[in-house]
């Protein structure tokens, strides 16, 4: 491997196996560092089970393993690695091994944060209190969070809340909280779920109790590395120390000046004092060796960052990130508009610019953010202007048009009584209908509504009339009509949501809701956005998973519910962008870790960034606090009170907006845009550059550039006028170019309709007629008690039916292998190339040079290059990811078929792409059945094909390696008689191990005797 460490890295790379603290900068490789340490280690002869990785994200895991692999890649092929763990997997996996020592069952389920609220707001409904105030619920659920996750955070239980003495209201309130999260940990147990939080306070508990537990873990390894290490929480830290204390040889790699999750729960202790928690051996603290030079980065971006970076340390001294030898300067550009749309409209040209005039590519774009909230503006400016847009912070994805639709969707087949999802859906271009149109329904149901009481649920009704609409007067003829057409389509949902999985679900939406037919009908820029904000919200739909079972819509809309509010996204959001051509929007806390040729860092406006207002951490004036007499550390000094705590909080807070201020500017490699406006928001007054955009040009050469000395008044509107939105199918040029032409010419409406009616009425009645020669859906065949599986389902089926046992019919907790979701990755490239949206040399150059960690590269070459190279990506696909459903008479499934080509008329080639290698299963020609059969039945088409091949492609060896069938009638008899016996067989009554190399991937591996027997001796 040709890496050359700098002297910084060499000293940390051959340290010797003691405690270190290791001060990474921002863009100083630290994780190239730490891969090196472990590899210098395993060729010191270190055996790389001894060693162990542990960081914070699921993500960050993923990239240091594949890291780790590439390091070590003679080890890798023999399957020996070193251990890579998140801290909350770790605790995870001890208590899996040991819990039953603290009450905690092998299988326990871990609930996400839906669950807790769900959980949190049944304990206050089951609850009588006195004093807590109940006229708004969820403020006293978020309160219940705060208070359960402090007090796992401090490794306390709520009986130490509610054993102290009642002083004031705060504290009464308090008590009666506590509670909550009593009778909410009650519900776990009698569940048995655990959260997040008792991850890490039992396994504390198990291993300060259990001190030789600790012992024997300790033992398993000789040497550890603690990653991220200063946004751990101080639970964490005591669960490290129980295992990797005294002068055991850990190294902690992090920056304090990059904590900027204090507010969920990260200690600056935690770093600070690290040296002093984690001794050597001989009692005395730890070293602490620095990386200092910044391979990032342009010089004039990190003066301005150092600008900001000096704050934060006052007078004291630090030393400044150096830019490598040779580093080109970069460039700061600091603009302050009149107003927020002023400036929104200036980087969306500014953006423009780079692109046509210094081919700056969209992907190497990002905009990031203090709030998703002040995403809106720029979005809309960058929509305007044509220019594809990723937003990658969940919270701005759901306020997306066409993200919103297919959640009113889902919340509307959910949660029928949600009238504001389902008005969206009336009320939008889709069924146009009038608020006026509604009025007969209301009418309609206002008595039956009178018949249920107070209840609430005004919403229920509503759906309920349009399911009665022939028995509602007065509705008119055009209304009804549209009317009719969703329910049709809202019926047609409701029973796909029985049996679809919920990605499955989401697809079935955008196709036939005609939200893909929309998207297809913009302009390329505006279809790019809406496209790959669809494809991220699929991915989120694919990868989110409650651990347990199949995802339920309910639980996921409750995730997504949490995902909506700013404070919650915050905190479960996951960067997941870069793998497409398009500018990215995001949060900084998102953008932790990324980094982009340019960077926008908006709304550095005065009391904007750093944010203003919010809650002090105070105990004494608000009882979602816990006191600081029982916590593990405190953010003042225990002993400031009243005004002095208040402004000592103040300050805390503050440091940690210009930490997250100087995080966001060192994600800039080449050019850095700070930018700012007089009038922002709400705001009543014209408000001055913030402190922020003043520190970053303390530096020489960066000047504040002040459009608008004098702001004038306040604009009436703060809004930017956006291209995003179907085509009106009556004013296809937008409503104002309408307004305007009948302005000039008031006859111009009526033979703008007349001209539109006639080929219009045409389409309908050819489509009439289509659909009069469809076949009846084939799932009538389908008896009450058949099996309804998926090709998946299917698959696994055929390759072993206990893993299918435990995977649908009983299903037991698993986890959503790294290698599949990168799998999804590609076959999400395939789909949008197969689509047909960008030319094949932006493809290949530009569009799909992903990042590492997303990249299947991790493991070996990349498949989705493979298909560029292939004859696959040459030619559009008759069909892309086309939904098939196959009735049998003993069951149905349902799958989708990744491309049909059509070689010549009536000659089709079903294709499957597969991300990895060719293993030689035979169980996978399930798959291949499934299809054709589809396709011979007129599952893909009312005309089936003459002609029939089946391939499968792999991508996964570096070249495309093709297995193909051509099909005869003989051949798909012999299929369908395959798949039926194999669909009778998941009736069961048994379930047969069936032990295989697919065994090493399988989730239950470590419940099933035979395929752990199985394993064993095939090592
Ligand atoms: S470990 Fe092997 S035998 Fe056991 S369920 Fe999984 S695939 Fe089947």
């Amino acid at each position: 491997m040709n890496f050359i460490p700098t002297a910084e890295q060499k000293a940390i790379i051959e340290y010797p196996l003691r405690p270190l603290r290791v001060i990474a900068g921002a863009g100083t490789g630290k994780t190239t560092t730490i891969v090196h340490r472990l590899a210098h280690l395993v060729s010191e002869g270190l055996r790389p089970e001894q060693a162990i990785g542990i960081t914070f994200t699921n993500k960050a895991a993923e990239e240091l393993a594949g890291r780790l692999r590439d390091a070590l890649p003679d080890l890798a092929e023999s399957g020996r690695e070193v251990e890579v763990a998140t801290y909350h997997g770790y605790a995870y996996g001890i208590l899996q091994e040991f819990g039953a020592l603290v009450g905690v069952e092998r299988d326990t389920e871990i609930i996400g944060p839906g669950y807790v609220r769900q959980l949190l707001h049944e304990a206050i409904a089951a609850g009588s209190f006195d004093v807590l105030d109940l006229t708004w619920v969820p403020a006293r659920v978020d309160e219940a969070v705060d208070l359960g996750s402090q007090l796992a955070r401090n490794l306390c239980e709520p009986a130490d809340l509610t054993v102290l003495p009642v002083a004031d209201d705060v504290t009464a309130t308090r008590r009666e909280a506590a509670t909550i999260v009593e009778r909410y940990d009650a519900a776990k147990r009698e569940l048995g779920v655990l959260d997040y939080g008792d991850l890490i306070r039992l396994t504390h508990r198990l291993l300060t109790e259990h001190g030789e537990i600790a012992a024997r873990i300790r033992n398993r390894y000789s040497v550890a590395l603690l990653d991220e290490y200063q946004d751990t929480d101080p639970a964490q830290r005591e669960l490290l120390r129980a295992i990797f204390g005294d002068g055991f040889p850990v190294t902690a790699v992090g920056d304090a000046d990059q904590t900027i999750y204090e507010w969920r729960g990260a200690s600056t202790t935690n770093f600070e004092q690290f040296p002093v928690h984690f001794p050597a051996a001989d009692g005395t603290p730890a070293e602490t060796l620095p990386l200092t030079e910044n391979r990032r980065s342009g010089s004039l971006i990190l003066d301005a960052a150092h600008g900001v970076r000096s704050v934060l340390y006052d007078s004291e001294p630090f030393t400044p990130l150096r830019p490598v030898a040779n580093a080109a300067t970069g460039s700061v550009g600091a603009e302050y508009f009149r107003t927020a749309v002023d400036e929104a409209e200036w980087i969306g040209e500014e953006i423009v610019r780079l692109n046509a005039e210094e081919g700056v590519a969209w992907r190497d774009i990002a905009v990031i953010f203090r709030k998703n909230g002040d995403m809106a503006l720029i979005r809309d400016a960058l929509q305007a202007l044509d220019v594809p847009v990723e937003v990658g912070s969940l919270g701005g994805l759901l306020e997306l048009p066409d993200v919103a639709d297919l959640h009113a969707w889902l919340r509307t087949i959910e949660r029928p009584g949600d009238s504001i999802a389902l008005a969206r859906l009336l009320l939008g271009p889709k069924y146009r209908l009038g608020l006026g149109d509604l009025v007969a329904l209301s009418t309609w149901i206002k008595p039956k509504r009178a018949l249920l009481g107070d209840d609430p649920d005004l919403g229920w009704p509503l759906v309920e009339a349009i399911d009665q609409l022939e028995e509602i007067p007065d509705v008119s003829d055009a209304a009804r009509t549209r009317l009719l057409a969703f329910r049709r389509l809202y019926r047609r949902f409701l029973e796909l949501a029985q049996g679809s999985s919920l990605v499955d679900l989401c697809r079935n939406i955008l196709d036939e809701a005609g939200i893909w037919a929309e998207v297809e009908a913009r302009e390329p820029g505006a279809a790019l956005t809406a496209r790959v904000n669809l494809y991220r919200f699929l991915d989120l739909a694919e990868e989110w998973s409650p651990l347990r079972g199949t995802p339920t819509l309910q639980a996921f809309l409750a995730y997504l519910d949490l995902i909506a509010d700013d404070k919650s996204a915050a905190e479960l959001d996951t960067a997941n962008v870069g793998a497409e051509n398009a500018v990215v929007l995001l949060t900084i806390h998102r953008a932790k870790g990324l980094e982009w040729g340019t960077v926008f860092l908006p709304a550095l406006t005065d009391g904007v960034f750093p944010v203003k207002g919010g809650a002090f951490d105070d105990p004494d004036r608000l009882a979602r606090f816990i006191p600081y007499e029982l916590r593990l550390e405190t953010p003042v000094p225990i002993d400031l009170t009243g005004e002095d705590r208040k402004t000592a909080l103040r300050e805390v807070r503050d440091r940690q907006e210009w930490r997250t201020a100087y995080v966001g500017m060192t994600r800039a490699k080449t050019r850095l845009y700070l930018t700012g406006a007089h009038w922002h928001g709400e705001a009543k007054k014209p408000r001055p550059p913030s402190p922020l955009l003043e520190a970053a040009a303390t530096a020489d050469g960066i000047d504040i550039n002040d459009r608008a000395p004098d702001p004038g008044e306040r604009p009436v509107t703060m809004s930017v006028v956006s291209s995003e939105g179907a085509p009106d199918p009556v004013f296809p040029t937008g409503w104002r170019d309408a307004l305007r032409q009948t302005m000039a010419d008031a006859e111009w409406p009526a033979t703008l309709v007349l001209d539109g009616v006639e080929p219009y009425d045409a389409a309908v009645d050819q489509i009439r007629l289509i659909l009069d020669d469809m076949p009846a859906p084939p799932s009538a065949e389908a008896g009450d008690d058949s099996v309804d599986t998926s090709v998946t389902g299917l698959v696994t089926l055929a390759e072993c039916p206990q893993r299918f046992y435990w995977s649908e019919v009983e299903p037991l907790p698993r986890r959503q292998a790294p290698a599949m979701r990168r799998g999804v990755k590609v076959h999400r490239l395939i789909e949008m190339h197969g689509r047909g949206e960008m030319p094949l040399d932006e493809l290949a150059d530009d569009l799909y040079d992903v990042t590492e960690a997303d990249s299947p590269a991790i493991d070996g070459p990349d498949p989705y290059e493979v298909y560029l190279q292939s004859r696959f990506a040459q030619v559009k696909p008759r069909f892309v990811e086309a939904p098939i459903d196959i009735g049998l008479d003993v069951g149905r499934v349902r799958g989708r078929v990744d491309a049909v080509y059509e070689h010549g008329p009536g000659s089709w080639e079903i294709v499957d792409f597969k991300s990895g290698r060719n293993k030689q299963s035979t169980s996978a020609i399930v798959q291949l059945e499934a299809y054709a059969l589809a396709a011979a039945d007129g599952a893909l088409s009312p005309t089936p094909p003459d002609e029939i091949t089946v391939t499968f492609a792999y991508l996964g060896g570096g070249e495309l390696e093709e297995v193909s069938i051509s099909v005869d009638d003989h051949w798909i008899d012999e299929a369908r008689q395959h798949l039926r016996d194999l669909l009778d067989s998941a009736t069961g009554p048994e379930f047969p191990q069936s032990p295989s190399p697919a065994c090493r991937s399988c989730d239950f591996l470590r419940f099933c005797d035979a395929g752990r027997a199985y394993v064993g001796d095939n090592h």
